[in-house]
């Protein structure tokens, strides 16, 4: 049984700063995982052009103001200097849409040097993801094996909609059956074209069954983890004392978009919640969020539309 771990985000971080970036054009990046959910920030019509040695002074900027500099992009490995990135984002894990693993296996190693012990892959549950935009079925099931056969721990993103939510047992299966580990379950994030999407009322089945795959597959005995990602982003959060849950955004948190623009989360990157901007990797603030805006024990952003 190998070793589980947990994400390297801390929302306990005291100066957490998430840095929006989507990797080179002429790379193609689109399916609709919560991963790629910056393509639909409104910060993306506005989007400034990066070259990767602007980002990387960005993110040495930011470590040196003590931020701890969270990189959100797309596939990370399609930027050239995707090493070099990573190294200065700290990352413990990586995800990918194990395209870039079917066609360079050499980047199995390339991350185990780097020290990283656990991958994340978009799950394409074939039938129960059917209309959706995901990786092929058949390259992430072979991304997978691949990583399995490296060594690594591997985890799934199984994205939940109105359509899909009742059957997690059914999805997760296939990828038990190919040895992964760990299994995050997410919503599909509102963006412009996509429907059926989950209500915070769908929360609750969502716990149920969770808990329910928690106890039929315990983690000391089979090594299999079972997460609801973000509590699903909703205001039901059963774990709340537990976890000591408070919205982070505006206070601990801040966003850089795609625009160069300061935001209080990166989901809360319309015009209306701008705050400053950043300049030559130096934080800018014009203004305080205005904290009677949120619900500190709800997402803010849950309800947003883009
Ligand atoms: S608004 Fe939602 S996603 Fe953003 S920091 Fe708060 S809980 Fe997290």
């Amino acid at each position: 049984m190998r070793e589980v771990e947990t994400n390297n985000r801390s929302f306990q971080d005291r100066k957490l700063i998430e840095y929006l970036a989507v990797s080179p054009k002429d790379k193609k990046c689109s399916c609709g995982c919560s991963h790629c959910f910056l393509l639909h920030s409104p910060t993306m019509k506005m989007a400034v052009e990066r070259s990767e040695e602007r980002i990387i002074n960005d993110l040495h900027a930011l470590t040196e103001q003590g931020y701890k500099a969270f990189f959100c992009t797309t596939e990370l490995f399609y930027y050239d200097k995707w090493k070099e990135i990573f190294a200065i984002a700290g990352y413990k894990s990586v995800r990918t849409n194990g395209y870039p693993f079917v066609s360079n296996p050499q980047l199995i190693d390339d991350v185990k040097k780097m020290g990283v012990k656990k991958v994340t892959f978009t799950a394409n549950a074939g039938k129960y993801h059917e209309g959706l935009n995901l990786p092929k079925e058949e390259i992430v099931k072979k991304a997978i094996e691949m990583s399995n056969g490296g060594g690594l721990v591997t985890s799934v993103n199984i994205l939940l909609n109105k359509k899909n939510f009742k059957n997690l047992e059914e999805m997760a299966e296939v990828y038990m059956n190919l040895g992964v580990d760990y299994f995050i379950f997410s919503r599909i994030l509102p963006a412009e074209g996509i429907s059926n999407l989950l209500e915070t009322e769908d929360t609750e089945e969502i716990y149920k069954q969770v808990a329910d795959l928690k106890r039929r597959f315990p983690l000391d005995k089979t090594g299999k983890y079972f997460e609801v990602s973000g509590e699903m982003g909703s205001k039901y959060r059963p774990n709340r004392e537990k976890t000591g849950f408070y919205c982070p955004a505006g206070t601990r948190l801040l966003a850089i978009g795609l625009d160069d623009k300061i935001y209080p989360c990166s989901f809360m990157t319309q015009e209306q919640y701008r705050l400053g901007r950043l300049e030559d990797g130096k934080i800018i603030l014009d203004k305080e969020f205005d904290m009677k805006l949120k619900d500190p024990f709800g997402c803010f952003a849950h309800d947003i539309n883009p």
